[in-house]
């Protein structure tokens, strides 16, 4: 690409970190998200070391007529497609943590991995809203939502951050929050990665509750039955109980641990926030079912992270989620009519997570995203190989999708869409909010999200 517009010379001058241009050394380390079924090819990559570097990226790509994508992880990079005309802006550099226990907040700059942060505050006896998987990024996880183990007592992540810095289009470094910025500061707050680059967020944290977590595992076999007890169960549980019912096919691979790998299970994964009796006696319908393996126990914040057996090394992986207004039987019915025993299905785990609790949409939380009108959430994943594999993973997804349709609900949750496309992430009165904001702030569509928000266009 000798006709890369970018003046790389006086962006590599103003770093503190470094600049990768197509086919230097390095280019591929640079370039690679943690999702590796994802190619992206993007203009340059800039690997930011400090947040001056944001500011100098955001000015030269400006300059050149470049767009900038930022990332951290990766995770999420599924969605963002061709990165032509952009500048990849990989943020894993800026890793601070300073936690504040006094106020009970802390503070992350744009490359702290859950992991780091549940470890960092853990020893203040406080917790944050981390979801399954401690190797996501707080601040990509954060700004499309955060649904956590915590959440259906206390919500999404998005509505716990105090304040945040940003970059914005025109290159200025500002520190925002409810009173300075309300409107940028609700987008931010649930509508993803449009509206600015973040170099750090400040992030309110609950003090640690009791908590119980694992995993009750079953034969595949017995997979009907068990996600219908698991259904009627999640009824009766309070908010400080959260779970999900899923379906396990382990490959016959070396990265599976031993005790079952190839084998295949229904298991109902949660976290309980309440005392031993409390979580005991809640669980007692469930153990009666006769689990095979049973790893429910108290647990720290930072075990809180194995229950969903998420993978801890960047692996190639196809997966897409999306809500449901509820499950009733009918629904379960279909699910496992595509995903259940005996069904040709070939994707490794396929969930369903109960929302409802402090799930449930609420204005006065502020930001865009303040929960969802919808009872589940169902994600499903594949490990894949080649091109081939993916599209036999989205042909499947397809099908779990078409069965559920009829208790599909009409928004979707822009953190676990793995695909670009499909159902928007939010409703229509707040997709225009979000147009507003992002006019205002980036009308040249500068930042690019993932789950992108163009801007409004102007009348006349
Ligand atoms: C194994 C696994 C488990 C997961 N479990 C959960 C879960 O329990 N709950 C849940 O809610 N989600 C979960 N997710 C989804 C996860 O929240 C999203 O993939 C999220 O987008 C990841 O953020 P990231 O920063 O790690 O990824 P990235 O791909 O680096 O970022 C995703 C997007 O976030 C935006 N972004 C990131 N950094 C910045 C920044 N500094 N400034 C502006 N925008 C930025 C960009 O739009 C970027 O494209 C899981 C994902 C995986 C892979």
């Amino acid at each position: 690409m000798s006709s890369n517009p970018l003046d790389a010379a006086g962006l590599r001058s103003a770093l503190v970190g470094s600049l990768v241009l197509p086919g230097e050394p390095g280019w591929d380390e640079a370039r690679q998200a943690f999702q590796l079924a994802v190619d992206q090819r993007p203009d340059a990559v800039v690997l930011a070391a400090s947040p001056s570097d944001v500011v100098a990226t955001v000015n030269a790509a400006r300059a050149a007529g470049l767009r900038v994508a930022a990332q951290s992880t990766g995770h999420n990079a599924g969605p963002l497609g061709a990165l032509d005309g952009t500048v990849l802006l990989r943020t894993s550099g800026l890793t601070g943590i300073t936690e504040n226990p006094g106020a009970g907040t802390v503070r992350v700059e744009a490359g702290v991995i859950w992991g780091d942060l549940t470890a960092a505050v853990a020893r203040h006896g406080l917790v944050g809203l981390a979801g399954t998987s401690p190797t996501v990024g707080v601040v990509g996880y954060t700004l499309g939502g955060g649904l956590s183990w915590l959440g259906r007592r206390y919500g999404l992540a998005a509505n716990h951050v105090v304040s945040a810095d940003v970059v914005t289009a025109d290159g200025v470094a500002r520190h925002i929050d409810a009173k300075s910025d309300p409107e940028l500061f609700w987008a931010i707050r649930g509508g993803g990665g449009s509206f600015a680059v973040v170099t750090a967020l400040e992030i309110a944290l609950v003090r640690t509750p009791d908590l119980h977590g694992g995993v009750l595992f079953f034969p595949l076999e017995r997979a009907s039955e068990v996600l219908h007890a698991w259904r009627d169960w999640t009824a009766t549980v309070p908010d400080a109980v959260t779970s999900i019912g899923r379906i396990l096919r382990f490959p016959p691979v070396p990265d599976i641990p031993e005790e079952v790998r190839g084998q295949s299970f229904v298991v109902v994964e949660l976290v309980s926030l309440l005392g031993q009796q409390e979580s005991d006696e809640l669980l007692a319908p469930l153990r009666a079912l006769g689990p095979v393996m049973d790893s429910v126990r108290p647990s720290s914040p930072v075990e809180l992270a194995a229950i969903h057996m998420d993978p801890l090394v960047p692996v190639r992986a196809a997966g897409d989620g999306f809500l449901l207004t509820d499950l009733p039987s009918d629904a379960l019915d279909a699910f496992l009519s595509v995903a259940g025993p005996g069904e040709d299905f070939p994707l490794l785990g396929t969930e369903i997570r109960h929302l409802g609790g402090a799930f449930a949409p609420d204005p006065a939380k502020g930001g865009a995203v303040t929960g969802f009108d919808a009872g589940y959430f169902v994600f499903s994943a594949a490990l894949t190989t080649d091109e081939l594999s993916v599209k036999a993973a989205h042909l499947a997804l397809d099908r779990l999708c078409e069965a559920l349709r009829p208790w599909g609900a009409a928004t979707s949750y822009l953190n676990l869409a793995e695909r670009p496309g499909g159902a928007p992430f939010a409703d229509e009165a707040t997709l225009d909010r979000l147009r507003r904001v992002k006019a205002l702030y980036d009308p040249a569509d500068l930042v690019r999200g993932n789950h992108p928000v163009e801007p409004a266009r102007t009348a006349g």
